[in-house]
């Protein structure tokens, strides 16, 4: 008998917290990771549980970033490894990005487990296992901005899926463009970021991938007007407008 029925209503969150719950038990996910999560999955019920036009747009601008970028690095950490590994690996093959172990509590046995996942979701090559490679971003002291010479450092484009917002800002000093995935449309990673996906990564990084995919064979100059013509703190804003358009509508059901 599962322990979640598929009948449930909120069957769909109950699944992605199992997830966590797992990568929790298998070590991968820190306790401090399923706090973040929680803080997550109020934010998800307030936007309606569903990936709106204003994350659409992030989405689709992030997508021709990415293909814009001389090296992208995507930042994994444990939620993200326990979430959807295996959307992760095909993200890196279809943007050719490297991936990067880059923990915010730094846990030398987590971060092997979480190589190890990786590995099993068919990650081939993962950055940041080689201390002879760990280098501080300039200007920075903290150890939690360690990063790997051949991946953060050397990245243009860094997607930081479930950010702190100190790190995002540390990425932002170094000249990176950064792009993120954060439920949170008031988070200081939301604010900070270039491109800020307002969703559940779990939703999204599959769309985020068809993106890639569909805009593979468009032109640089096209590519780059969609960049340009996308206004973050704007569609920030929109994403706070849903969030009180969706209270607005409960209000009046009442
Ligand atoms: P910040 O440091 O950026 O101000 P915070 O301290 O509120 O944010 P953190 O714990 O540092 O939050 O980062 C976790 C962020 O990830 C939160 O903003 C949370 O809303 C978001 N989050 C958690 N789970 C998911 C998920 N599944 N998909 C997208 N975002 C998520
Ligand atoms: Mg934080």
């Amino acid at each position: 008998m599962p322990l979640i029925p598929k009948s449930h209503p909120r069957a769909k969150s109950l699944f992605i917290r199992e997830k966590l719950v797992t990568g929790f038990d298998n070590g991968l996910v820190a306790k401090e990771g399923l706090l973040a999560h929680g803080r997550g999955e109020a934010f998800d019920y307030l936007l309606g549980e569903k990936t709106s036009n204003t994350a659409k747009l992030a989405i689709k601008a992030a997508a021709a970033q990415i293909l814009l970028a001389n090296l992208v690095v995507i930042s994994i950490n444990g939620n993200i490894a326990a979430l959807c590994p295996k959307e992760i690996a095909k993200l890196a093959n279809t943007s050719r990005a490297k991936i990067e172990v880059n923990l915010f509590y730094v846990n030398e046995k987590r971060k092997q487990n979480i190589i190890k996942s990786l590995k099993k979701n068919c990650v081939k090559h993962i950055l940041g296992t080689n201390p002879k490679l760990s280098v501080t971003l300039p200007g920075l002291d903290s150890a939690r901005r360690i990063v790997d010479k051949n991946g953060i450092f050397a990245a243009d484009v860094v997607i930081v899926p479930l950010e702190d917002g100190d790190r995002t800002l540390a990425l932002r000093k170094a000249g990176k463009i950064v792009i993120t995935f954060d439920l949170n449309p008031l988070s200081r990673t939301s604010q900070t970021a270039n491109i800020t996906i307002v969703d559940n990564v779990t939703r999204a990084i599959d769309l985020l991938n068809k993106a890639c995919k569909k805009l593979s064979k468009t032109n640089q100059k096209i590519l780059k007007k969609i960049v340009k013509d996308f206004n973050n703190k704007n569609n920030l804003s929109n994403s706070i407008i849903e969030i009180r358009d969706n209270l607005t509508r409960r209000l009046s059901n009442a």
